[in-house]
């Protein structure tokens, strides 16, 4: 798991659509909300460079939207993953990361702040694969006076 998982699967609940994935996001006013572009897409490479990877020129028909996350969404959407992981949405467990220091003209270790350097949550036992573990009931209208 990392920022970038967690981000489709908040798209996924903002979209209202199990499985559904933005392909391209711009940042739009207020600060820290986003556009994202998207839709399910069951179809990825079956060879070539590309293998693997999905198919973003074959989405699901009727599935394609264009949907606005706020910060406030992300955030709480966010907070809410740390609670049923008990992983820091941060550093997502690796305690900290390598920054470039140009005082020190090299890579120095840094530790999370969010964290603290614990890479979990205080209070929260940490599951043993947080990717597993879904958004506490992602059911929830929390977002449902947007739609
Ligand atoms: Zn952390």
């Amino acid at each position: 798991m990392n920022a970038y998982d967690l981000s489709q699967l908040l798209a996924a609940e903002v979209a209202g659509i199990p499985g559904w994935q933005w392909s391209s996001s711009e940042a739009i006013d207020p600060p820290g909300t986003l556009l994202m572009t998207g839709a399910v897409y069951p179809v990825t490479y079956k060879s070539g460079p590309r293998k693997g990877r999905t198919n973003y020129g074959k989405p699901t028909p009727g599935t394609e939207r264009k949907i606005v996350v706020t910060r406030a969404q992300r955030d709480e959407f966010f907070a809410r993953w740390e609670q049923s992981s008990g992983v820091c949405s941060d550093c997502f467990g690796d305690k900290g990361r390598e920054v470039w220091s140009t005082k020190a003209n090299a890579k120095q270790w840094q530790t999370c702040k969010r964290c603290n350097g614990t890479g979990g949550v205080e209070g929260v036992e940490r599951v043993e694969d947080p990717a597993k573990t879904a958004p506490v009931d992602a059911q929830a209208s929390l977002f449902g006076g947007t739609r």
